[in-house]
């Protein structure tokens, strides 16, 4: 088992060669997270702080009633088969408002787009979330409502916390942030919207934050990439090395800062993955991935999922992923 990130060393299994120059940004990294990364090899996936402690402070957007999702455009989340009820006892509290970035810092003059993923009004909006867009190579879905925990903590819910987290900690070094949505528009926007945003603002790094809905056992996180697609208005081919080099550094840092295993059952456990088939990559002309924090429908990820403390060193390990891409 190995997983490869900018952060560790691990030992690792012959893997497909696509990721020779990571080995020599790894090792050059963290060497605490190596021990981190074998304490996991050694006694299984800690959970995280495996407590479902509630979330000591993170938001609530307006609640999300997650209805049957359907392929989604990280298509991958089940069709929820929970209550879809909010208000479980999975509800985390208050999160970071927006500021302005720090006058210094590491990210001066860098512009980091965030996609959270999904909207908490898009289950009342679902013809205009199945509306059909074109992301290139075909039509697709506008957007779709997302995925949530057997306890009915919704995935929409779950990436506008991590990422006004992820907000904070970024401004907080300089940067300026932008979102796609801040829980402030009734549904989407469309994946193609959701690409374009960020290439209009000229972002240095975007970042698309989700949670899997997959089969109970499915453990992890994974970080997906942009493929090389050039049909319609999708030319990915000037954003592949940059993307996958964000990427990396996003997965390696948040194994370090999660503890959190690479998904055992996408990627070869190498916590990578690449797509051709997401519009919100397919259209951007600027650096960008998508990450899957975890499965909301496995219980021991859902565990960490919806606890406030782990959601808090998601963003740490996202952020520090983003700020080592951008120091180049
Ligand atoms: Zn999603």
């Amino acid at each position: 088992m190995s997983y490869v990130g900018p952060d560790f060393e691990p030992p690792r299994p012959p893997r497909r060669p696509l990721r020779g120059p990571l080995t020599v940004a790894v090792a050059a990294l963290v060497p605490g997270a190596l021990v981190g990364w074998l304490v996991w090899q050694a006694v299984g996936d800690s959970g995280g702080d495996g407590s479902a402690a509630q979330a000591s402070s993170s938001p609530a957007s307006s609640s999300g009633r997650s209805a049957s999702p359907g392929a989604s455009d990280d298509g991958k989340e089940q069709p929820d088969a929970g209550t879809g009820q909010t208000g479980g006892s999975e509800e985390p509290g208050k999160s970071p408002p927006a500021s302005a970035p720090a006058a210094s810092g590491p990210l001066k003059g860098k512009v980091v787009v965030i996609d959270p993923g999904h909207n908490p009004g898009n289950f009342q909006h679902t013809s205009d979330i199945n509306r059909k867009v074109n992301i290139g190579t075909n039509w697709k879905e506008c957007d779709t409502t997302g995925t949530s925990t057997n306890g009915g903590y919704t995935e929409a819910k779950f990436t506008l916390d991590v990422s006004r987290r992820l907000r904070t900690l970024l401004e907080e070094q300089g940067a300026t942030v932008k979102f796609t949505q801040d829980g402030d528009r009734a549904w989407g926007p469309c994946v193609d919207e959701r690409a374009r945003i960020g290439n209009k603002a000229g972002a240095d790094a975007v970042v698309s934050v989700h949670a899997d809905g997959s089969a109970a056992g499915n453990r992890g996180f994974h970080v997906i990439l942009p493929g090389s697609v050039h049909e319609g208005d999708a030319d990915t081919r000037p954003i592949v090395t940059p993307s996958r080099e964000l990427g990396e550094r996003i997965a390696g840092n948040f194994l370090r800062a999660t503890g959190s295993a690479p998904s055992n059952y996408v990627g070869d456990r190498t916590g990578l993955d690449v797509r051709e088939d997401l519009g919100g990559l397919n259209l951007s002309t600027v650096p960008k991935v998508f990450i899957e924090c975890g499965n909301m429908r496995d219980s021991k990820d859902a565990a960490q999922l919806t606890s406030g403390a782990w959601r808090q060193k998601a963003a740490q390990g996202i952020s520090e992923g983003i700020v080592s891409f951008l120091r180049g």
